[in-house]
């Protein structure tokens, strides 16, 4: 006995490669532990253990020093031509 056909409706379809495309993107992103906010490119993210991130903005309410800073860099860095003079 054949299956029946799947078909699929254009804008479930749509909405489907939507949410996957918005996952990706997701994924490799920082986000602030406290506030859940993306930081801007050349903020700085403090880490205070367990490697949680938190932002500049939610850093004041944080009484601990944090164990390391790092710098958020633009997605492309790294990848970027660069001219080296000899
Ligand atoms: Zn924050």
């Amino acid at each position: 006995m054949p299956r029946p056909a799947v078909t699929i409706d254009e804008q479930d379809l749509e909405r489907a490669l939507l949410r996957k495309s918005v996952g990706a993107l997701s994924d490799g992103r920082h986000a602030c532990t406290d506030c859940g906010r993306t930081p801007l490119v050349g903020e700085t993210l403090y880490r205070f253990g367990a490697g949680s991130p938190v932002c500049e903005l939610c850093r004041p309410l944080r009484r601990d020093e944090p164990l390391e800073s790092e710098r958020v860099r633009h997605s492309e860095y790294g990848n970027a031509v660069r001219v080296r003079r000899v």
